[in-house]
């Protein structure tokens, strides 16, 4: 039984430990999401509706305290986190409200003489894993699909995330969700494993790194489940050509150091035609210089601490690596003295494809900027990494935008912006970014029995 223990990365204090979940009470998660189901599965639509508009309402009514257990668990800044509350809020209130309308049973145009109907039901328990770095997000749209669908959800979040994945549990439960159809467990990764054995659970939502999704994937088609993996990026941000260098700039910066970097979807390769890399290489250094490194609960704060020292230092190492390889750093990348995991943002160049920071995902407040001679160099480089999240084009030319954005191996790709999150909209990636669709749509057709009847 290994505890789920919150070390608050502002002060390097530890803020409250909980027991993890005994191995003897797995069965008994599994059975409860089981009974759950047969309950939950034939409540009406509206009134699951109905439960998922109350959780938007309660996530509103608390976000103060929403965003003060996220702030202290993973360092977000406040202002930050209760955006991201409003955000999950959106996304209980935009399924209660559209989600009824793609459950409707389809009637098939006359396939041969009898009626043919096409319904949408659920499948049974899930389990989704879930990381730190936009703790409620990332539950949102797994669980409020899946609930209005009729599934019941056995939810581990990370393990740092224990008070805030409580604080959910709580919103759900008193917005009328069953006690057995939304559980909220303790679980260690072997747990999870043991749960996607269980011949009761019928499939498994991982957002998480490369090396989490693989091994939950593992299991679950062992075990012959269904999953849906939202895995790492290094996201594209490609320059073609700008009429305000200080506010592509300014945004660019933006982008990468919300969230400390630790966004998966945010740009992390910054791609510049030559004529516009001096002036973007200076622009950006400029933001990243005069952004506020400091304590997440100050409304002036731009860059709080990342999640953990080890993961800062894992992300200075990175830095330091390449440029010991041979980069160039322009500002940044050391760490900030003190208890907490702060760093200064920094601007790497001349990253070479035989460096590590070529291939790999940093994970915090570092832009890797590269300098192509053509929007085909663009293209080729912006795909010639092995994740395939997102990816943003920018340029005045928007149908030459829309040309290069076609050709960007992304399951996003955007124009003259970057990473935009809305409930309608869909979110996963290609390559090794994972497979399957969150939200709109797309995330209620995941975990479906897309179920013909047939009358003769
Ligand atoms: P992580 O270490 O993979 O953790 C994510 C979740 O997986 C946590 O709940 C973790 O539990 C659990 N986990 C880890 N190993 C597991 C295993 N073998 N079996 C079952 N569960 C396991 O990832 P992270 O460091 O928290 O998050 C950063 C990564 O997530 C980055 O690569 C980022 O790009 C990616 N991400 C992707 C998306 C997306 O939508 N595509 C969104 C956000 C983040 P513990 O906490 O208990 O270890």
């Amino acid at each position: 039984m290994s505890a789920y223990v919150t070390t608050n990365p502002t002060t390097g204090r530890t803020e409250h430990e909980y027991p993890g979940l005994r191995d003897d009470q797995i069965d008994d998660i599994a059975e409860r999401s089981a009974n759950g189901y047969e309950t939950w599965r034939y409540a009406s639509v509206a009134e699951r509706a109905e439960a998922l508009a109350a959780t938007a309402d309660l996530y509103e009514k608390r976000s103060t305290e929403l965003a003060q257990a996220i702030t202290t668990e993973m360092g977000k800044p406040t202002k930050q986190a209760a955006g991201e509350v409003q955000l999950a809020a959106d996304i209980y209130r935009w399924y209660a409200e559209h989600g009824p309308e793609l459950l409707v049973t389809e009637t098939l145009d006359p396939q041969g003489a009898a009626e043919s109907l096409v319904q949408t039901l659920p499948i049974g328990p899930l389990v989704g894993v879930m990381p730190w770095n936009y703790p409620y997000y990332q539950v949102a749209r797994f669980v409020a699909p899946n609930l209005l669908v009729g599934n019941t959800i056995i939810l581990k979040h990370a393990s740092i995330c224990a008070a805030s994945s409580a604080l959910m549990a709580d919103a759900l439960h008193d917005a009328s969700v069953p006690e057995d159809v939304y559980i909220n467990a303790y679980a260690s990764a072997g747990q999870v494993a043991e749960l996607l054995r269980h011949p009761a659970v019928r499939g498994v939502s991982l957002t998480g790194s490369e090396a989490a999704g693989a091994a939950v994937a593992e299991e679950a088609a062992k075990n012959l489940k269904k999953s849906v993996l939202e895995l790492g990026g290094s996201d594209p941000f490609v320059l073609l050509d700008t009429d305000d260098m200080a506010r592509t700039a300014r945004i660019a910066a933006r982008a990468r150091i919300s969230n400390a970097g630790q966004a998966c979807n945010s740009p992390k390769r910054f791609i510049v035609v030559d004529d516009l890399f001096d002036d973007f290489v200076e622009g950006l250094v400029g933001e990243f210089d005069r952004a506020v490194v400091g304590d997440p609960t100050d409304p002036d704060t731009d860059v709080g601490p990342l999640s953990s020292v080890s993961a800062r230092d894992t992300v200075v190492e990175q830095v330091a690596t390449a440029v010991n390889q041979g980069a160039t750093l322009h500002t940044g990348g050391a760490p900030v003295d003190g208890d907490g995991a702060f760093m200064r943002p920094a601007v790497l160049t001349g990253i070479t494809p035989d460096m590590d920071a070529y291939a790999e995902e940093i994970f915090g407040p570092v832009a890797m900027v590269y300098r192509v001679q053509s929007a085909d160099d663009a293209v080729a480089l912006a795909n010639d990494v092995a994740f395939g999240l997102s990816g943003s084009v920018w340029s005045t030319d928007i149908a030459r935008a829309a040309e290069v954005a076609d050709r960007l191996d992304v399951g996003m790709a955007y124009i003259n912006e970057h990473g935009t999150t809305l409930p309608g909209l869909p979110f996963g990636g290609v390559k090794r970014s994972g497979y399957g669709r969150e939200l709109g749509r797309w995330g209620m057709g995941e975990f479906v029995n897309t179920k013909l009847r047939r009358t003769a």
